[in-house]
């Protein structure tokens, strides 16, 4: 065995140690440090922080449904009946009965023949993605669409190539170019994006993935619970409708509804789902809770976009599209500080930075809940129109 030269042979947990911290500085010198806050959500959308009582426009809990009475009681009583953790992949033992009855529900609310629920809406992406296509195929991705989308195109080992944010002629462009060399031709976009609020332009792109023989995927995490009567920003001709149970609905998990024999596969040849522990059995319950609250109150479900759109009334930004507000700022350390002023005012609104979102683009990003406050609403317009945007 050749013996490393001594000058070199380091002790590997001090050049480890070193890598990360040279990482560290490297974020820190641009801005772009991250830590975790201990931060304990109280009631709906109230959270308590370092010692303040905050109402929070950061959390995707868009209905309150993870505080629900209903919604805590299905998870408690499934905890009772069926134990904590699921043990195994769904595949071995982990199939507790109440998955058929969400992906049951699921796949009506989407109107898709069958639906399948993976650990989380990170699991699904990455799962999903690569079971549609591999290194002769074609992957068009938005270029702002969720890191996890691209976790899974990476994965697929396809040829992925970007299209302009919602630009249906980029797109197009695109598939001309590349689809005739490509055994098949996946396109994958946020229904809603998740940094903007904006909606992907699904009644024309999903004619144009048909002209071009293109599977069309969307990623309805923001969609689902908030948007046309609770189904989400999917229509009924897109092949493929993913999203989380982790946003409006208040629990865990992620799904794709899709037809029966695409959903088949899924649990064939999804790696996340294979090789991965079965969602617990709470989460599932939950799940169905929430569901079940969502398909009876629809004056309730209308609320957070409603709530969006009285903010961007009030502070004479685009309209609403979604319980997601931007409002960009651009500069990281600006954005930073903007959100630690809104402490102040007793505002809990998240500061995103890049690689979040591009470079230049870091932003204040508000969310609305049906539980938020009108009075409060109007003073954080007002502090964001006369302090933050002035
Ligand atoms: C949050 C989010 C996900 C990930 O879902 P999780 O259930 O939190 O893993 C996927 N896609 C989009 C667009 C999201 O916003």
């Amino acid at each position: 065995m050749p013996q490393p030269d001594t000058a070199d042979n380091r002790d590997p947990r001090q050049t480890l140690d070193a890598f990360a911290q040279d990482k560290l500085d490297s974020l820190a010198a641009r801005g772009l440090t991250r830590r975790v806050i201990d931060t304990h959500r109280t009631d709906g959308m109230w959270v308590e922080r370092e010692g303040r009582r905050l109402l929070s426009f950061s959390c995707n809990d868009y209905l309150n449904l993870s505080q629900h009475p209903a919604v805590k009681q299905a998870a408690i009583a499934a905890i009772e009946t069926y134990g904590v953790g699921s043990g195994a992949s769904r595949l071995i033992t982990g199939n507790h009965p109440l998955f058929a009855q969400l992906e049951q529900r699921l796949s009506r609310l989407k109107g898709t023949d069958a639906a399948c629920v993976f650990g989380s809406g990170y699991l699904a992406n990455s799962g999903i993605i690569p079971v549609l296509a591999g290194p002769d195929d074609l992957v068009l991705v938005d270029e702002l669409a969720h890191a996890c989308i691209w976790s899974g195109a990476q994965l697929s080992r396809g040829k992925v190539v970007t299209f302009r944010h919602n630009d249906l002629d980029d797109l197009e462009a695109l598939l001309k170019r590349y689809r005739a060399s490509a055994r098949h031709a996946l396109v994958v976009t946020d229904g809603v994006f998740s940094m903007d609020g904006d909606l992907a332009p699904l009644d024309a792109m999903a004619p144009l993935a048909q002209r071009h023989d293109a599977w069309l995927m969307t990623d309805d995490a923001h969609g689902l619970g908030v948007l046309s009567s609770g189904r989400g920003s999917a229509r009924a001709d897109v092949p493929l409708q993913m999203g989380t149970l982790s946003k409006a609905i208040g629990s865990y998990g992620g799904y794709l509804a899709a037809s029966a024999p695409v959903i088949e596969l899924m649990r064939n040849r999804a790696r996340t789902f294979v090789y991965s522990t079965g969602l617990p059995a709470a989460m599932v319950a939950a799940a169905i809770a929430a569901l079940d609250l969502i398909e009876t109150d629809k004056a309730y479900i209308a609320q957070p976009l409603a709530k969006a759109r009285l903010f961007t009334r009030l502070t004479n930004l685009p309209d609403a599209q979604s319980p997601i507000v931007p409002v960009v700022i651009g500069d990281a350390d600006a954005t930073m500080a903007a959100s630690r002023g809104l402490i102040d005012d007793g505002f809990l609104v998240a500061g995103i930075r890049p690689p979040t979102v591009p470079m230049g683009t870091a932003r204040l990003r508000l969310t609305f809940t049906a539980q938020h406050p009108v009075d409060e609403i109007e003073r954080l317009a007002a502090i964001v129109r006369n302090r933050i945007m002035a």
